[in-house]
């Protein structure tokens, strides 16, 4: 059997109890070994074979993954955060398909989740901004027109941008024109949950400036949005004058 399992974003304890038990029990490992904390490999067998598939093709990977199903051996597939957020993995499920080789996909924190932490944030404040934009800025790898960073920008929705620190100038160029104010607030993890972590709370103008002087080159994310400033309406879930289907208002005197 092959498990695609997310390793969380780096502090060993954050990978599930399902994903943890399933790299003990693994006979073969493919890790995504430029993101995922090696740490969590201490866990293995001590027969069990790694892989690190940093320095290797998806063909490889899948070889590996086939060479071991033959053996009926168990094979985790390890990648970093949560396995369906830039993760390649679609490619491979395909493969497997074609093959005719049943595989099941464990979820994992991922990073956007560490970041929030991180910065004791909530994404979706009341009367601020009730959606979050996932998405990263082009590069090598391009993205589709429709969602360029400035026609994302306009909604003012918090954003969450992934792969994209060694873009900081354009990306900035690109949220200003997409109509956020400069100094609307906004925050870099690096290393969110890592020992290495490191936050920067600034604003959209002082972004380049903030990133080249902490020398943060990758593995951070850029967060965008009011939902880091101090503004926002209390909630509607645990207002006293609102009832719901758990709780009537007014709200009964606690005995
Ligand atoms: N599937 C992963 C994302 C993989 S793409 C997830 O769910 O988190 C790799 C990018 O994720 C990095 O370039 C960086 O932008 C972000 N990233 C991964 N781990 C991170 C961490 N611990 N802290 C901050 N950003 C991280």
């Amino acid at each position: 059997m092959i498990y695609f399992v997310g390793a969380g974003p780096g502090a060993p304890d954050l990978i599930t109890l399902r994903g943890d038990k399933l790299l003990r029990q693994a006979d073969v490992i493919i890790y995504a070994g430029s993101l995922v904390n090696p740490a969590l490999l201490d866990t293995s067998k001590p027969e069990c074979e790694l892989y690190n598939s940093a320095g290797m093709t998806l063909e490889q990977v899948i070889e590996k993954m086939m060479d071991a199903q033959q053996k009926n051996k168990t094979t985790v597939r390890l990648h970093t955060g949560d396995p369906s957020i830039y993760g390649a993995i679609r490619e491979q499920m395909d493969e497997l398909d074609r093959h005719g080789v049943d595989y099941e996909v464990v979820p994992g924190v991922s990073s956007m989740s560490a970041a929030a932490a991180a910065l004791k944030a909530e994404f979706t404040l009341p009367g601020v901004s009730q959606s979050v934009i996932v998405t990263r800025a082009e590069g090598r790898t391009p993205v589709p027109e429709r969602e360029h960073i400035a026609s994302l920008a306009a909604h003012h929705a918090t954003m969450v941008i992934f792969l994209s620190v060694g873009l900081i100038e354009k990306l900035v160029t690109d949220l200003l024109e997409g109509g956020y104010p400069a100094d609307c607030p906004a925050a870099v993890v690096y290393k969110a949950s890592w020992a290495e972590e490191k936050i920067i709370r600034t604003t959209v103008s002082k972004l380049t400036e903030d990133v080249k002087s902490e020398g943060i080159k990758s593995t951070a994310l850029i967060l965008i949005g009011q939902f880091l400033g101090n503004e926002y309406e209390r909630s509607k879930l645990y207002h006293p004058d609102f009832s719901h289907g758990f709780r009537q208002s007014p709200a009964p005197q606690p005995t």
